[in-house]
């Protein structure tokens, strides 16, 4: 988990461009925390931490929407 104490958060292991695209570059390998985590409304709930993570990104926060339409699939952060 290093990197997400810093003055900008980000997980060393996040590789890319926020926004743009990304990839954890150790997914086979990543820690439970990260396996537990799931993305706002990817399985029906919201998850306030998933929409803080992305608006402070400057992402917008996603919506039950977003994962029934596979063309407007919402960028990885
Ligand atoms: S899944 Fe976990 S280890 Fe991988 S980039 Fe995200 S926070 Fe980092």
């Amino acid at each position: 988990m290093q990197g997400t104490n810093g003055s900008s958060p980000r997980c060393i292991a996040l590789m890319g461009i926020i926004g743009k695209q990304v990839y954890c570059s150790i997914y086979e390998k990543r820690a439970s925390v990260c396996r537990d985590f799931q993305p706002a409304w990817l399985k029906g709930e919201p998850n306030e931490r998933c929409d803080k993570a992305r608006l402070q990104w400057g992402l917008s926060v996603l919506t039950p929407e977003v994962w029934n339409q596979p063309d407007n699939f919402p960028k990885a952060a």
